[in-house]
C-alpha cells in the first residue's frame, strides 16, 4: 500500500524538474459543516464534528483574494449549509468585486426573502437548490427534517428575485423511480437547469451504501425517462444526469485531474484537492492558516501527489487510456482497495474490479428479496459524527472500509 504520510519528493518518485502548474479554475468555499439537515448521503466527512474551528470572515476574504489572484474564476459557496454563516453576504460582495462568477449551493433553509434581496444586492450570480425527492414523505425522510414545503417556497422566491436556478437532486434506489416527477417539479418551478446526480459513495453515502445502491434496471429506466424529457422539454430546462460509475467499465476522469482545476477549502481552512480527500489516511492537507494558496496549489505534497500521470502504478502506468481517465478516482481506489495509488476499481482492468461487481450484485439481490438489506440508514448528525470520530480515534476506520465491502 502507498504510504501517503511520506512526501512524494522524499520517496523519490517526483520528477526532477516539475512542469509549470496551471492555475485552478474553480474554488469551492465550504464555509461551515453546520447544517440543519441530516441527509443520508451527505458528502461531508463522517468526523466533521472534529473539524469545527471555522475560518473568520477576514480569513475567508484572504482566501478569495488569493484564489482570484491565482486565476480561479468560478466560486461555489457551500457547506454544510452556507446560510448558517451570517457573513455570507459580505463574502459574496467581496467575490463579486474580485470578478468571480458566484454560485450559492444551498438546502434553502434560512434563505429568507430578506437574505435573497441582500445576496442579490451583493452580486450573487446563481443559486443551486437541493431537493431530496418530488414527494414530501421521501424528501423529509431522507433529510430527517420537515423541509419539503419550505423548499417549495424558497424555489418560488429565488425566481421572484430573478436568479438563475439549478435544482439538484441526489439519486439512489428510493427516488430513481420518481425521476419523471422530479423533472416535472423542476419544470413547474422554472429551474433553468436540473442536476440529477446519482449518489457518489463517499462520506455518509458510503456508510449507507447497502441501502442506497440502485439496480442497473432502475438506472436504465431513469436514463430513458431523462432522454424522453430532453427531447420534449430540453429548451426549457437543461437536464444533467450524472451517471453512477459503479455500473460502468471505465472510471470517471475524477475532478478533471487531481490538482488540475479544482481547489476546495474546508470550514477549518484545510485545502482539498477533491471533496473527499479528507478521507485519505496519511495525506497531510495543507491549511490556509499556515501557507499561501499559491504555495498550497503549486508546491504542497497533497496537491502534487496525484497530479499528472507519474504517480501511477500498473495497470494504469502502461495503459493506453490513462490520459483519458487519469486512472479514475483516488478516494474510490482507497475505499475499495485500501491504496489510493491503485487504479480505480470501477475499471475492469483493475485486479480489484470484483469489489465493484460485488456491490452491484448485492443491490440486485436485495431488490429481488434474495438478500436482506442488513442495516438501518445512518443519518448525518452531530451525535453520529462524534461517535464515528471517537471510534476512529480508538483505532477503528472512520466508516466502512474496503475490508467490509
Ligand atoms: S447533503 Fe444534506 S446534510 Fe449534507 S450539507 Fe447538504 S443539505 Fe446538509
Ligand atoms: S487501467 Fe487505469 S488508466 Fe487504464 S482504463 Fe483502467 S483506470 Fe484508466
Amino acid at each position: 500500500m502507498t504510504d501517503l504520510s511520506h512526501p512524494m519528493t522524499v520517496a523519490g518518485t517526483a520528477p526532477a524538474t516539475a512542469p509549470a502548474v496551471a492555475p485552478p479554475l474553480w474554488l469551492l468555499a465550504e464555509l461551515t459543516y453546520r447544517c440543519p439537515l441530516h441527509c443520508a448521503f451527505c458528502y461531508n466527512p463522517l468526523d466533521y464534528t472534529s473539524h469545527n474551528r471555522e475560518l473568520s470572515t477576514e480569513q475567508w476574504v484572504g482566501v478569495l483574494r488569493e484564489a482570484r489572484a491565482l486565476g480561479a474564476a468560478q466560486l461555489g459557496f457551500s457547506g454544510g449549509e452556507p446560510l448558517m454563516r451570517d457573513d455570507l453576504e459580505v463574502l459574496v460582495a467581496e467575490a463579486h468585486t474580485l470578478g468571480f462568477y458566484t454560485n450559492l449551493i444551498t438546502s434553502g433553509v434560512g434563505l429568507t426573502d430578506q437574505r435573497l434581496g441582500a445576496l442579490k444586492a451583493a452580486g450573487l450570480d446563481h443559486i443551486q437548490l437541493s431537493f431530496q425527492d418530488s414527494t414530501q414523505a421521501l424528501n423529509d425522510f431522507l433529510s430527517s427534517t420537515r423541509t419539503f414545503d419550505l423548499k417549495q417556497r424558497v424555489a418560488t422566491a429565488i425566481k421572484q428575485h430573478g436568479f438563475p436556478m439549478v435544482l439538484n437532486c441526489v439519486l439512489h434506489r428510493y427516488n430513481l423511480p420518481h425521476v419523471d416527477k422530479i423533472i416535472d417539479m423542476a419544470l413547474a418551478m422554472g429551474a433553468e437547469y436540473l442536476e440529477l446526480a446519482n449518489t457518489q459513495y463517499y462520506g455518509w453515502a458510503r456508510q449507507n451504501q447497502a441501502q442506497l445502491m440502485p439496480t442497473r434496471e432502475q438506472l436504465e429506466e431513469a436514463e430513458a425517462v431523462v432522454e424522453r424529457y430532453r427531447r420534449t422539454h430540453g429548451d426549457r430546462c437543461q437536464i444533467f444526469f450524472v451517471v453512477p460509475d459503479y455500473f460502468e467499465r471505465r472510471p470517471k476522469r475524477c475532478m478533471n485531474g487531481w490538482g488540475a482545476v479544482f481547489l476546495g477549502v474546508a470550514p477549518d481552512g484545510a485545502a482539498l484537492p477533491c471533496h473527499a480527500a479528507r478521507g485519505l489516511p496519511g495525506l497531510v492537507l495543507p491549511n490556509v492558516r499556515d501557507m499561501s494558496l499559491r504555495e498550497i496549489w503549486q508546491e504542497s505534497d497533497a496537491f502534487s501527489r496525484f497530479r499528472g500521470l507519474d504517480w501511477m502504478k500498473e495497470p494504469c502506468r502502461s495503459c493506453s487510456e490513462k490520459e483519458h481517465d487519469l486512472g479514475g478516482c483516488r478516494c474510490q481506489a482507497f475505499l475499495l482497495t485500501g491504496d489510493a495509488a491503485n487504479a480505480d476499481p470501477v475499471c475492469d482492468k483493475s485486479p480489484a474490479h470484483e469489489a465493484v461487481v460485488k456491490v452491484v450484485n448485492a443491490a440486485r439481490r436485495a431488490a429481488s428479496g434474495e438478500q436482506a438489506r442488513e442495516q438501518p440508514i445512518l443519518f448525518r448528525n452531530d451525535a453520529n459524527s462524534r461517535q464515528l470520530a471517537a471510534a476512529h480515534a480508538g483505532g477503528e476506520p472512520c466508516g466502512r472500509s474496503h475490508t467490509e465491502g
